[in-house]
């Protein structure tokens, strides 16, 4: 049939696009696995959609319910589009550092939106995490999401990007590169790759201000390592239970200046209008070129579009470098 049923039908099955100039110095070929072609612009409406399904089946949301998460603005889209097709109301709690078009967005689907400070720790009473957890205890018929510890995350991943992956690239997949937030994207595709292909290598892409890396290579939760940066939707200041560091060979770190400019090389090489977590993720494959060879494929997920960050990386006025060239 030549139609959906509703906007949620028309959720994965994304594009792979061959990365064409800004890899060409590499020996590998390099894949983008281009998750804004999903309904609402980012991987997150996979997740929303499964979470949703998953917790009305364990009797955790029911009619007339309110949908509350924490969220940097994705998954927050991704679960308002599963609520108003199936009549639920949402709150979502997110931090000042977060874009106002992502801000935005979430109120015109009509959700609640709270924004709470992003420089305090994750267990002080006012950081994005506590607020949605009291939230979820205080509000009457409500389910409190918990994409960092909800299993219906990564396995959304292991159902439907991992085998889409496998299929896309005909089995001939070597290196899986991808942002790491909550860890749902890479602990579920890199389950199923793996267990398709023990060989195929899983790096993570973490940022400046972070725990995983080094939690990832010494299994010390440093706090040292925890200071503000700017990219949205990757890295972390504590360790959520979606991020399974065995599946993941690897991390690598990138800048907020490198994922800025990188994302704006993305649109001027090759036209891809994406978010700075996509700029992060391709230099963060520039950056593991002595891991490859001639004979692999490399895939790279981009998780959202660059509309949500227009006055931010894609406003010329914030960067001091004349040309994104350099
Ligand atoms: N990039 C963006 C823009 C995101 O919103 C997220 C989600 N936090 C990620 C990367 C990381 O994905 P995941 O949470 O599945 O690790």
């Amino acid at each position: 049939m030549g139609y959906f049923n509703n906007l949620t039908e028309t959720i994965g099955n994304t594009p792979m696009i061959v990365m064409n100039n800004i890899t060409k110095n590499l020996p590998c070929k390099v894949y983008a696995k281009y998750e804004t072609f999903n309904p609402g612009n980012s991987v997150k409406d996979r997740i929303g959609l499964k979470m949703v399904i998953d917790a009305e089946k364990k009797g955790l949301l029911k009619a007339g319910g309110t949908i509350i998460e924490g969220t940097s603005g994705n998954t927050g889209m991704g679960l308002a589009i599963a609520a108003i097709s199936k009549g639920y109301k949402c709150i979502f709690v997110t931090t000042d550092k977060q874009s106002n078009e992502k801000i935005d967005i979430l109120k015109a689907f009509g959700a609640e939106v709270i924004v709470c400070p992003t420089n305090v720790e994750a267990e002080d009473e006012r950081s994005y995490y506590s607020v949605a957890k009291r939230l979820g205890e205080e509000t009457e018929n409500s389910w409190y999401v918990n994409q960092y510890d909800n299993s219906s995350n990564p396995q959304a991943h292991y159902e439907s990007t991992g085998p889409e992956i496998w299929d896309q690239t005909d089995g001939k997949i070597t290196h899986f590169v991808v942002g790491v937030g909550t860890g749902g994207t890479i602990s579920g595709v890199g389950k199923y790759l793996k267990e398709q292909n023990p060989n195929i290598k899983v790096w993570g892409v973490d940022a400046y201000g972070s725990v995983l890396k080094k939690f990832h290579e010494t299994g010390e939760f440093d706090t040292n390592e925890i200071y503000p940066y700017q990219v949205e939707g990757i890295g972390e200041d504590m360790l959520p239970e979606n991020v399974d560091f065995k599946i993941i060979d690897g991390f690598t770190k990138v800048s907020d200046k490198d994922a800025a400019l990188y994302c704006r090389k993305l649109l001027k090489e090759e036209g891809m209008f994406l978010g700075n977590s996509a700029g992060a993720a391709i230099k963060g494959v520039l950056q593991l070129e002595k891991e490859f060879n001639s004979d692999d494929l490399v895939v790279v997920l981009f998780h959202d579009h660059g509309s949500r960050y227009l006055k931010k990386i894609y406003n010329c006025l914030l960067y001091t470098s004349p040309s994104p060239r350099d």
